[in-house]
């Protein structure tokens, strides 16, 4: 085959592609801008490849619906997009250092203080992906070492979460299940004089680390350090009496090193342990000793802790503990879509959104309700791979994984916003087999027409000039005029016949033999230039045909001409991407 000859394969396969997805008739823009995409290096010459693609156009156009699909399975459209699909499969992550087959063993490690989003949803995938590239483990750990806190509705979320992601780990645990450990290892570091009690004021300790001063409690006599070291596990100090310290270097350029706090007094019911426990260790002490005895040998977490590996060493090398490798990814959130809980939190506490499941937020609870499949955030996670620079990919980018899987099993249904009744003169249909899908295999179902059917406001409009449109898979209409009728105001159109013609707009319909009332719910940009975004949800109240209610809800269908929804229940459905 010659490179011309390719590239006009290329293009038919992605005209009737479109034509398809289109009702028909695909659209040159949409054509032009997808051959571009598809093959970068004729950009330059584009415009001399326009008559080709026009030429396309008009042919593939003006095939009856039967034949652009004999088209597109001789091709092989359909079967290409999965297969594409599926190379994408493969993990796009570079070797481990220092990893030996069946010996790795990786941990994701959440703070159940919140619900999991699609930045945890990068570290689980990656953890997990490592794993068994290497036919190693991956542990969950709740890292629960702060009762002001953690819930126990986050500990279910996050397994909900990651069970839904797929992400199946070989051993869960929490860090607060070792905690007597931890508060030995507490006082252990303590005794070998690595760290210290100190019980100066909080503004002091504040004061004194950004001035870069030692603290008097550092330099104690050993019996009286020994006494504070008793009195802090026993129980005898108060909240914000008495903090351990590590003794880093109080003149550090890094901050993290200046004697930071490793164990607190916190007076709070804890999930898990109740209130028997009042030491807690921070996530500097717990997170290298969990890691270390639970035999992790590489720990991955986000590039702001890279200060903090100092520490992380420090603390093991301290206690004699084995080391794990420390690796660092960016951190992954949607432009307009933050996913830090300082900003989520007062919107789901001030009502103004619904939940941590409303479908404007970044949570997995969200994007699953609003119909983005597992399968497409891994893929989409996996593109990415572990680069260091800062990721804020716009939501599309995940859409188009999720738009291709969506594609191939989403039933294609009728929905029609602001309704306008059209009246057929001549109706010559009284029931119609519609198919479920382009390619057939979805099934087919009936839709019962008489002589009154409803179509966008939109579509309407342009009837007005006398022009002719198509009623999608049924036949051809051109208004003869508007009647002013008793109930409501209705177009009379005339059926001219079922002939396909290229050249007129297709569009949807539903018959007033066969609807329901239906609402669609599009979430929008959460957040516009760091400023919450008030009009980021929109209600599309219309009609739909009625096989819409027979579909169970939590399926996904595309709403032709409209766009991918995921069905709830009572004829509500949340748009997912067009
Ligand atoms: P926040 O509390 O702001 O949501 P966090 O880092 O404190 O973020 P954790 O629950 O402690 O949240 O995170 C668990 C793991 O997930 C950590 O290893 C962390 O590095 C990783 N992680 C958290 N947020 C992101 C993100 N946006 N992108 C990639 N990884 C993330
Ligand atoms: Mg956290």
């Amino acid at each position: 085959m010659s490179m011309d000859d390719t590239i006009q394969q290329v293009i038919k396969k992605i005209v009737v592609r479109n034509a398809i997805e289109y009702g028909g008739s695909a659209r040159y823009d949409v054509v032009i801008s997808k051959v571009v995409g598809m093959m970068p290096d004729l950009r330059p010459q584009i415009k001399e490849q326009i008559p080709l693609i026009k030429k396309i156009v008009d042919e593939v156009n003006s095939l009856d619906q039967a034949d652009q699909e004999r088209m597109a399975s001789k091709l092989m459209v359909f079967e290409n997009v999965n297969k594409a699909a599926k190379r994408k499969e493969e993990p796009n992550l570079p070797p481990l250092q220092g990893a030996t087959m069946g010996r790795v063993v990786t941990r994701f490690p959440p703070e159940p203080n919140g619900y999991p989003h699609i930045g945890h949803a990068k570290a689980a995938i990656i953890d997990q992906e490592y794993a068994r590239m290497y036919d190693g483990k991956l542990i969950l750990r709740f890292d629960d070492t702060n009762p002001l806190n953690e819930q126990l509705e986050y500990y279910d979320a996050i397994s909900e979460g990651l069970e839904w992601l797929g992400i199946k780990p070989d051993l869960v645990k929490n860090t607060s299940d070792d905690i007597e450990l931890l508060q030995s290892y507490g006082r252990e570091i303590v005794m070998n004089g690595d760290a210290y009690v100190c019980t100066c004021r909080p503004d002091e300790i504040h004061s004194m680390r950004a001035d870069g001063v030692n603290c008097p409690c550092r330099s104690l006599h050993s019996s009286e350090r020994m006494t504070r070291l008793e009195k802090f596990f026993d129980g005898s100090f108060e909240q914000n009496e008495a903090i351990v310290r590590f003794r880093g270097n109080m003149s550090d350029q890094n901050t993290a090193m200046r004697d930071p706090t490793l164990f607190r007094i916190i007076d709070a019911d804890h999930p898990k342990l109740g209130k028997r426990i009042r030491a807690f260790p921070t996530y500097d002490f717990a997170a290298p000793i969990e890691d270390s005895i639970d035999g992790v040998t590489h720990a991955m977490r986000t590039k702001e802790y890279e200060l903090r590996n100092a520490l992380y060493f420090s603390v093991l090398r301290s206690l004699g503990l084995r080391m794990p490798i420390l690796l660092e990814f960016s951190r992954l959130e949607f432009e307009g879509m933050p996913v830090s809980k300082r900003k989520l939190k007062p919107l789901i506490q001030g009502g103004l959104v619904s939940g941590w499941d409303d479908p404007r937020l970044p949570t997995l609870a969200a994007l699953r309700k609003r119909g983005i499949l597992p399968e497409a955030i891994h893929k989409f996670v996996l593109s990415l791979g572990i680069s260091l620079a800062d990721t804020k990919p716009p939501f599309e980018s995940l859409e188009s994984y999720n738009r291709k899987l969506l594609d191939l099993k989403s039933l294609r249904l009728f929905f029609v916003r602001n309704p306008v009744e059209i009246r057929i003169v001549d109706p010559i249909l009284n029931k119609i087999k519609l198919k479920n899908h382009p390619s057939g295999q979805l099934g087919t179902r009936i839709v019962q027409v008489s002589d009154r059917i409803y179509i966008d406001k939109a579509d309407a409009d342009r009837l007005k000039g006398g022009q002719e449109i198509r009623l999608m898979e049924m036949h051809n209409i051109r208004l003869d005029k508007v009647t002013q009728g008793k109930e409501a105001d209705c177009l009379r159109v005339i059926n001219t016949g079922q002939e396909i013609k290229s050249n007129i707009p297709k569009v949807q319909w539903v018959s007033n033999d066969d609807m329901v009332p239906f609402t669609v719910i599009v979430p929008d940009k959460l957040f516009i230039n760091e400023e919450f975004n008030k009009d980021s949800l929109h209600t599309h109240n219309g009609i739909a045909e009625s096989y819409v209610s027979k579909v169970e809800a939590g399926s996904s269908i595309q709403f032709v001409r409209f766009g991918f929804c995921r069905l709830q229940t009572n004829g509500v459905a949340i748009y997912t991407h067009d």
